[in-house]
């Protein structure tokens, strides 16, 4: 039974650049999931100049933001887990802890932009990982780039080997189609629903699905569109082996697919062979060897916190990836970090906005359980074992400022509160070293982070803050590498950077320019400036 449940669970993230349609996406694989009625109940995402205030709204509604959102369905016996991947504004580490949450993602970009720099960046989280990535081309209905053009491209910018499953396939120069180059199927579709807004909601547009040496196809596509799609799809066949499972489960190998998520092109071709190729739960490992997902005993990790969302009840919610066997409404759960038991009374599923009490979960799903304050980023809960999941890393923010304390008297609540929110991992917090004269710096991923902290401030701890610009721009964790203690006196007197301190007093240099920190690399290889740090 337990098998069963868990062999069924699929747990993937969307990864992709602000605009590539990830909202659209995300509506449409629950509207082919048969959740139908929920399909525009994903936050829409337009006009996002007011994300600050969105958020902060969204608090006041005591609801639940896009950024917590785990959003379940089933396919096909399967039972879906998609984990939604804040970007904007509110790109923050929680969008990279995300993916450490997830079994495999889709990383999705526009067919006119390619690869831009947030899929960058979050394809090289799930890179680190050795997940599985899939790629879906969005916005076929458009002008863009040539598919090979776009293979080229991610496989060099990325360094991940790319084998189209599907192929777009055109009449006049008009997306029409895809062709399955495994199933050996053209999915064509009706031109009419292109672009009508009859699609944009919550229906399914009718497809015709043909083998390709099917004649009526010369017809349907015209003669340049179908020589075109028989070259083409010579020409990959002759280009490339079969496709290998193997190295695509070790995220070496990306299956892509081309479609248009706001059209419902492309999508089933698409669903179909992800449903056949995402694994389920995989071992994870802990610092006692790897844990299988079908053990008997329930295990799984804390990799997202967020807090206050019901604030008349100081609610804080802690996401938990369960990594193996079942979680149980009201059991006891071991703490590992503290040794203590807690009870998990009410274990959450999110979907969309709305949460549901959960009476059992597996291996696989992602549970939200109400917490006074007691689990951190990154802990482990067990039925009793003492093993600890690998932690997740930190990453280096790219965004700095300072906070100024309006009145001077609130200095205590002011450290008190930025102390609590930089352990719960909202903010990176740099302080100088003892001795030093220096302000505390905030670090964060996404500018959104620094307003948040604001407003957390000013409405958990009384204290208003001005923020203010610093000319930081680059942050390394520094070890030596000869793994000796290291010494900050010295450390400061070799780099041309802010050397300061993080909430686990790990030394960090802060640097104004991107040569300060090079020249600090080449000058000093006794030194290690890591961009990533383990543990939260
Ligand atoms: P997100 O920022 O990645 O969540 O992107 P959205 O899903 O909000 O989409 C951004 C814009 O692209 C919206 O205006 C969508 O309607 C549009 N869009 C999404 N998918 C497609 C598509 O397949 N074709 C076209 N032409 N537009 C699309």
């Amino acid at each position: 039974m337990s098998h069963h449940e868990i062999s069924r669970r699929r747990t993937f993230a969307i990864i992709a650049h602000p605009d590539a349609g990830k909202t659209t996406l995300t509506e449409k694989l629950l509207l082919y999931g048969g959740v139908i009625q929920l399909a525009g109940a994903v936050k829409a995402k337009r006009g996002r100049a007011n994300a600050v205030s969105d958020w902060m709204e969204m608090e006041r509604e005591r609801g639940i933001s896009i950024t917590t959102s785990v959003l379940q369905f089933p396919y096909r016996g399967l039972q879906m887990n998609l984990l939604d991947t804040p970007g904007h504004a509110d790109f923050s580490e929680d969008t990279y802890r995300t993916l450490h949450a997830v079994d495999g993602a889709v990383m999705l970009l526009d067919c006119a932009k390619g690869v831009e720099s947030q899929t960058r960046k979050l394809f090289r989280v799930c890179r680190q990982r050795s997940i599985p990535i899939f790629t879906f081309v969005n916005k076929m209905d458009r002008p863009g780039r040539d598919a090979f053009e776009l293979i080229g491209e991610v496989e060099s910018v990325l360094g991940i080997g790319v084998y189209p499953i599907t192929w777009p396939v055109f009449r006049s120069g008009v997306f029409r189609g895809v062709y399955h180059r495994m199933a050996r199927r053209v999915y064509l579709f009706d031109a009419d629903h292109a672009n009508s807004s009859s699609t944009t909601g919550a229906e399914r547009p009718p497809v015709e699905v043909t083998g390709i040496d099917d004649p009526m196809l010369r017809e349907a596509l015209d003669d340049a569109g179908y020589d075109r799609l028989r070259s083409e799809a010579d020409l990959l066949d002759a280009a490339g082996d079969g496709f290998d499972r193997e190295r695509f489960e070790a995220g070496e190998l990306s299956p892509m697919f081309f479609g248009s998520a706001v059209n419902n092109f492309g999508l089933e071709a698409f669903l179909e062979t992800f449903s056949e190729l995402m694994p389920p739960p995989r071992p994870r490992d802990t610092d006692q060897g790897p844990v299988e997902p079908t053990r008997d005993e329930f295990s799984g990790f804390v990799f997202k916190i967020q807090a206050n969302m019901d604030k008349a009840h100081r609610d804080r919610v802690a996401f938990v990836r369960i990594c193996s066997g079942r979680m149980v409404r009201g059991m006891k759960a071991h703490h590992v970090r503290t040794g203590k038991d807690v009870r998990l009374a009410n274990p959450t599923q999110f979907l969309a906005r709305d949460r549901n009490v959960v009476d059992e979960s597996w291996a696989g799903d992602v549970v939200g359980i109400h917490d006074p304050g007691n689990l951190e980023i990154g802990d482990t809960l067990t039925g009793g074992s003492r093993f600890v999941y690998e932690g997740i890393p930190s990453f280096a923010p790219e965004h700095f400022r300072r906070l100024a304390l309006v009145d001077p008297m609130r200095r205590k609540q002011f450290a008190t509160g930025l102390e609590q929110l930089a352990q719960e991992g909202t903010v990176q917090l740099y302080r100088p070293p003892a001795g030093r004269a220096g302000d505390l710096v905030l670090g964060a991923l996404g500018q959104l982070q620094f307003e948040v902290v604001r407003y957390r401030l000013e409405s958990e701890y009384s204290v208003q803050v001005r923020v203010e610009p610093v000319p930081y721009q680059l942050a390394r964790w520094v070890s030596r590498a000869d793994g000796k203690p290291l010494d900050l006196d010295a450390l400061h007197d070799a780099v041309e950077g802010m050397v300061v301190l993080d909430v686990r007093d790990r030394p960090v240099v802060l640097f104004d320019r991107e040569w300060a920190l090079r020249t600090a690399e080449r000058l000093h290889p006794e030194y290690r400036f890591a961009e990533t740090a383990t543990g939260v």
